[in-house]
């Protein structure tokens, strides 16, 4: 693939490629000035650059796999499967601290629904979600949907860092 910044027109890739990917890197980028390549790889480096991560081989294929899709919520579980299917071998407690580094320079959000089940948000913004039961789904609430009445006074020391809003569904029952 090749590195140098080819000229881009948008109808051109709009041709070219039909699912194109929405890189958090774009957001990134709002004010930067720099265009976009329109190569995922080539956005992901950057985006792992601008968050002082060194772009490692595992770093860009996971980063691939986890921002070229849009915005989605993931387990580890699952992003290895992907990995594996990409026909890129990793273990899972690699996309585990892989995530975790992800998470820790802000490009992810972790989200952990019940002891047991963690999911990464590739949308880092404030937001909240709905939690469909049977089927381990999160969707997107905007945050501006939910209105908080009331929040707790802190302990002294303390300040709200975020406030995570997770509602559960299920089906309604027939009858
Ligand atoms: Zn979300």
């Amino acid at each position: 693939m090749s590195e140098a910044v080819r000229p881009h027109p948008v109808s051109f890739s709009r041709v070219l490629v039909e699912d194109e990917p929405v890189l958090p890197v774009a957001r990134l980028r709002e004010g930067a000035g720099a265009p976009r390549t329109g190569c995922p790889f080539h956005d992901v480096r950057h985006m792992l650059r601008e968050v002082g991560l060194r772009p490692t081989r595992q770093r860009l294929a996971l980063g691939w796999l986890l921002f070229a899709k849009g915005d989605r919520h993931i387990s580890a579980e699952i992003l290895h499967e992907e990995a594996i299917k990409a026909r890129f071998p990793v273990s899972l407690a690699t996309v585990y601290n892989t995530l975790h580094q992800f998470t820790e320079a802000g490009l992810l959000r972790e989200l952990a629904i019940d002891g047991s089940k963690t999911y990464f948000d590739t949308n880092p913004s404030d937001h909240h979600h709905f939690f469909l039961e049977g089927e381990n789904n999160l969707v997107d609430i905007p945050s501006a949907a939910v209105e908080m009445e009331r929040v707790p006074e802190p302990p002294e020391g303390y300040e709200v860092a975020r406030i995570d809003v997770v509602v559960r569904l299920r089906p309604k029952r027939r009858g």
